[in-house]
């Protein structure tokens, strides 16, 4: 089945404290009317339109850059008002296609929740997702006692709330109490049938300073966790020292290769960009260009990490095996680690360095080459 959605974004949000309307600011990196436009998408919204105030539109383009399939329409003075004008907005849709009206304050909105909504309309004029009042209800009136209310048949109405756009504007159009405190109220007051979907306590609603705090940590939820491994060698050759995880050693060998040939930090790298999909070193620095001649190799390393930063990702740690019969590794190990954590930007416990040999057997223990491998976890936007 078909759906639209109209999301308000009109509100200013004063309740959330000072500064930028709640909508417009970055939870996890991500603005939370972001959060909601990109569930929509990946739930197949044939349209959606965000319902916001003038300064709201120019905002729009940053906020939701790289994202098609949603439009704009202005708000009116009340919620109402603007839900009416999202409405409006969709009026090349059929008339009889569910739309589901959403808070952007409400920015973890899963497909699941979406389908739910979509379903239980399938049987009734309107519906929404609830979820029921576990906690304990007081009364305190002032100059009145206490009093414990029960909690019976109490649920807790959240967004998105959906009904056929004509039942919508119908329903609009006859409602004549105050201002609805939601969507399918105006439906209830025109004598629909209202149903409740599951809903689901990650879709809170932002309202207070305190609940971003929150909503920073609910955001762990909506990320997944990546790994990436890597494997390099190159082969010993006359020189006096040698590069490793970006260290400097004294040896009476180098290690040979296009660029200053760290293969830590070369398989480091290709773990970095295995864990994101980002093909390998050689995509990003082909060796057949001699502008990576001799060139130090922790650039590369940096380069996967911002590739890392530019996905909304955040390397979680790092683990490097080196694998050769000399030099000694133990006495260069934590300035391995203290200059990974540097390229890196990461506390010195997430980055580990470790060395073994190949008890003389192999390319490695015949002392013809060293080689490097490297496991990272990486943990990005799910
Ligand atoms: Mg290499």
């Amino acid at each position: 089945m078909t759906f639209s959605a109209v999301i308000v974004a009109a509100g200013s949000g004063t309740r959330a404290g000072p500064g930028q309307a709640k909508q417009w600011r970055p939870v996890a990196g991500k603005a939370v009317l972001r959060w909601s436009v990109e569930a929509f998408l990946a739930a197949d919204a044939a349209d959606i339109v965000i319902v916001t105030t003038e300064d709201g539109e120019k905002a729009l383009t940053e906020v939701l850059a790289g994202l098609s399939g949603w439009r704009a329409a202005r708000g009116g003075a009340t919620r109402a008002l603007s839900v009416q004008s999202g409405l409006a907005a969709l009026a090349h849709r059929p008339e009889n296609e569910p739309v589901l009206i959403h808070d952007a304050a409400r920015p973890f909105l899963s497909g699941a929740t979406i389908q739910g909504v979509l379903r239980a309309l399938e049987s009734a004029d309107a519906a929404l997702p609830a979820l029921p009042v576990a906690d304990t209800l007081k009364r305190a009136k002032p100059g009145a006692d206490l009093l414990t209310m029960s909690r019976e048949h109490l649920w807790r109405a959240q967004t998105p709330q959906a009904a056929q756009r004509k039942t919508l504007i119908d329903a609009h159009a006859r409602w004549s109490g105050g201002e609805p405190t939601d969507d399918v109220q105006v439906v209830e007051a025109a004598g629909g049938r209202v149903a409740i979907a599951p809903g689901d306590p990650l879709l809170m609603k932002l309202t207070y300073p305190e609940d971003f705090a929150m909503a920073e940590r609910l955001a762990g939820a909506a990320r997944i966790t990546r790994v990436g491994q890597g494997f390099d060698a190159h082969r010993w050759g006359p020189g006096e020292e040698v590069w490793l995880c970006g260290v400097a050693i004294k040896h009476d060998e180098t290690l040979i290769g296009h660029s200053d040939a760290d293969a830590g930090l070369h398989a480091l790298t290709d773990a970095i960009l295995g864990a994101i999909g980002e093909g390998d070193i050689g995509d990003h620095f082909p060796p057949t260009d001699p502008k990576w001649k001799g060139a130090a190799s922790d650039q590369f390393l940096k380069h996967a990490a911002e590739l890392v930063a530019a996905k909304g990702g955040a390397i979680i740690n790092v683990d490097v095996t080196l694998i050769c019969e000399r030099p000694k590794i133990k006495p260069h190990r934590q300035a391995m680690r203290e200059r990974l954590a540097e390229i890196l930007g990461l506390p010195v416990d997430r980055v580990s360095v470790k060395a073994t040999t190949t008890e003389k057997m192999g390319f490695t223990g015949r002392g013809e080459g060293l080689a490097a491998s490297a496991v990272v976890a990486v943990e990005t936007p799910a």
